[in-house]
């Protein structure tokens, strides 16, 4: 794509100008079962021009439990600013009643928001308005619905060990109109944002010019299309797309590969005083699925004080040639095997050789 020529905007049927979207559009909407679809920069981007195409100078209803912060200063109070559509929070911190959204809706009220709490969650006595009753609630009163899903997945990971989410499929099975997602949280992809829901308000989104200012690259478009072609077989997508196999390789894999490092470090680097596997949790990232950890096994580093600092090691080996992350806890420095592969033990090996070489550098 990088190399040759493409046909980015044009169409091959007719020979005629195309879109851009409609590479991934087709498949996104066979995936997720809706009308329509389009994908920007980001997800950031896609809440804020979905914000702005469907609810500018028009009021928005949200719960005061997901006003979300993610890094990087978004927060949905200054998103929803920015956009030019006023906030109206129902509720408390805890718990929205359906009440809560009826009672809010007035003339003024131009969308109702749901957002996923992707990286805190609320525990206790809580309860929240699903997307079903929502969108019934935006049906009676002639309003759409969108549901800033946040990190968005579309298999359902909980037989490996996480909490039930929903899948945008049920979201947008549920009749929510629009649906944005993350391309590289959970999905496994590049930076993208991707916007699903119905034709009409889509094709709203699609035609505001602020959509120019936050469009996609041709080289996203095209590993995001290669990583959603994954995605037409769901077994495919878990073996292929990294994040997922990380999720979904049994402990006793994992296991394994610490016993194999562990010997590997111990033939050729330093005994059993400096090297040994223990169990660990490994956490789920990018703030899609928060206080969930899975069960896992890391090689541990530990090494006497007097004759090297932990805190030594640890930087030397962010400086060797090929750098390397650990994880410090405690004294010693945990290599967690659910996140390496087995073609990458090689490579550490080598550079703990080098981080752990006793000459100051
Ligand atoms: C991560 C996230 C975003 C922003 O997505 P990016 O793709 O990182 O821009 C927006 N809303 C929620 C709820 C998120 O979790």
């Amino acid at each position: 794509m990088s190399r040759g020529y493409s046909n980015l905007e044009l169409s091959l049927t007719t020979g005629k100008r195309g879109s851009r979207y409609q590479h991934v559009e087709t498949l996104l909407c066979e995936l997720v079962g809706a009308e329509s679809a389009l994908v920007v920069n980001n997800n950031a981007a896609a809440v804020l021009l979905a914000l702005e195409t469907i609810a500018k100078g028009r009021e928005v209803i949200v719960s005061r439990g997901q006003l979300v912060e993610i890094g990087g200063s978004f927060r949905i109070p200054d998103i929803m600013h920015r956009s030019g559509a006023k906030l109206v929070e129902v509720g408390t911190t805890n718990r929205t009643h359906y009440t809560d959204y009826q009672d809010a809706i007035n003339p003024e009220t131009g969308l109702l928001l749901k957002v996923h709490c992707s990286n805190y969650r609320i525990i206790g006595f809580t309860s929240e308005v699903s997307h079903v009753d929502l969108v019934r609630l935006g049906a009676q009163h002639g309003l759409p619905v969108m549901e800033d899903l946040g990190s968005g997945c579309l298999i359902d990971l909980s037989s490996f060990g996480l909490a039930k989410e929903p899948t945008v499929q049920e979201v947008v099975a549920s009749g929510v109109d629009i649906v944005t997602f993350s391309g590289d949280k959970l999905l496994g992809g590049p930076q993208a944002g991707i916007i699903v829901g119905k034709r009409a308000c889509i094709d709203q989104i699609k035609s505001n010019p602020l959509n120019r200012a936050v469009r996609i690259d041709k080289l996203t478009l095209a590993a995001l299309e290669a990583v959603l072609r994954l995605y037409l077989d769901e077994d495919q997508a878990m073996r292929e797309i990294p994040t997922l196999a990380m999720i979904a390789t049994p402990d006793e894999v994992v296991r394994k590969r610490a016993e194999r490092l562990l010997q590997q470090c111990t033939a050729s680097i330093a005994g059993p005083n400096v090297f040994s596997v223990v169990p660990t949790s490994s956490r789920v990232g990018g703030g899609a699925l928060p206080e969930q950890n899975l069960a896992s096994w890391a090689l541990a580093v530990a090494v006497p004080p007097e004759l090297i600092k932990i805190s030594l090691v640890e930087r030397k080996l962010r400086q060797a040639p090929v750098p390397v992350m650990g994880r410090m806890e405690a004294d010693r420095l945990l290599f967690d095997l659910r996140t390496i592969g087995d073609d990458e033990l090689d490579a550490l090996v080598v550079s703990l050789r080098f981080a752990l070489c006793l000459e100051s550098d």
